[in-house]
């Protein structure tokens, strides 16, 4: 069931969008037409073309780290998003992923040792 307490916080929550750069930019540079960046009919070279554009755009955004950490958190798949690919925030979350699960070790090894 909707709840509209729950829905207006998450509104609230993403209000930095409309401070966005890529407002007023073509969203297609933000997004393969494959849906997925690594796979489909988009060129290499059309692609890292698009991406670049993209990250320019990022690079000039205030908001540019509220949007990557939003990315991150919330397992954006798709597009470009605080100026990272999706294979750098898919390389990100392993990398953190694996700390986390290093700690996690490092932890259950020194409760052994107690
Ligand atoms: S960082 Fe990039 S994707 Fe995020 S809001 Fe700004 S321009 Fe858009």
């Amino acid at each position: 069931m909707l709840n509209p307490r729950r829905l207006s916080t998450e509104i609230d929550a993403l209000r930095w969008q409309e401070a966005g750069a890529c407002r007023e930019a073509d969203l297609r540079l933000f997004f393969s037409p494959d849906g997925d960046e690594d796979s489909g009919t988009e060129r290499a070279a059309e692609r890292r073309r698009r991406l670049r554009q993209a990250i320019r755009i990022c690079e000039q955004c205030p908001v540019r780290l509220v949007c990557r950490r939003y990315a991150l958190e919330n397992g954006e798949k798709f597009g470009v998003w605080g100026g990272l690919t999706e294979t750098e925030r898919r390389r990100i979350r392993s990398q953190a992923h694996e700390e986390r699960h290093d700690r996690l070790r490092s932890a259950e090894s020194l409760g052994e040792a107690a």
